[in-house]
């Protein structure tokens, strides 16, 4: 079995003006599809690893041989996180439920994690992304250099922000920070709270 570039699920232009079309067009059939034929091109001659997800590729990475373990950390990560990416994406959706709970109760308010998560995505050296992550019990934002996946260190990611400037550049250019306040306009909570839910039950299954 070889990855494929998922659908989007959305147009190109579905999150316009806060993410632009041609940013989206490039973003997902130039970029992600990039990620994704590396990916394939590095486990051609590891057909046992054919039938594994990228999620489960770079949840264990330990278990890759060491010659394309890099590759894998790589590629696998670029295609499951842009795919993540896109699945937390929608335009003008209200936090609720008990992500808007869990947000309030670790930050102290919503203003709070929204300052806290957009310097880490705001400032942050080099290319990366910015995630709100979960261990089953408690919230975290974190940074994640190159492709790097929360899931690698046993994380579930809620919210991921691609701060790489091929995610920005077009319509941003250098003003990082603008990305990261747009982004706030396209996420989609309802997904995000369904990830958020989701992630604490299986906690609750794992430390009956
Ligand atoms: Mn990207």
């Amino acid at each position: 079995m070889s990855h494929k570039l998922p659908e989007l699920g959305y147009d190109y232009d579905a999150l316009e003006p806060h993410i632009d079309a041609r940013t989206m067009t490039i973003h997902h059939s130039k970029h992600h599809q990039a990620y994704i034929n590396k990916l394939n091109a590095a486990l051609e001659n590891n057909p046992e690893l054919h039938d594994k997800s990228a999620e489960e590729l770079i949840s264990d990475l330990s278990a890759i041989p060491e010659s394309i373990r890099g590759a894998v950390r790589n590629h696998g990560g670029g295609t499951a996180n842009h795919t993540f990416f896109w699945s937390i994406m929608k335009k003008d959706v209200k936090i609720s439920g008990s992500i808007e709970e869990a947000i309030n109760k670790s930050f102290g308010s919503f203003d709070a994690f929204k300052e806290k998560f957009s310097t880490t995505a705001g400032t942050f050296f080099g290319s990366g992304w910015a995630w709100l992550v979960t261990d089953g019990t408690k919230l975290e934002i974190i940074g994640t250099p190159n492709q790097d996946s929360p899931l690698s260190n046993g994380l579930t990611p809620l919210i991921a922000l691609d701060v790489w400037e091929h995610a920005y550049y077009l319509k941003y250019q250098n003003m990082r920070p603008d990305y990261v306040e747009a982004f706030f306009n396209v996420i989609n909570w309802d997904k995000v709270n369904e990830l958020f839910t989701a992630a604490n039950k299986q906690q609750a299954v794992s430390t009956k």
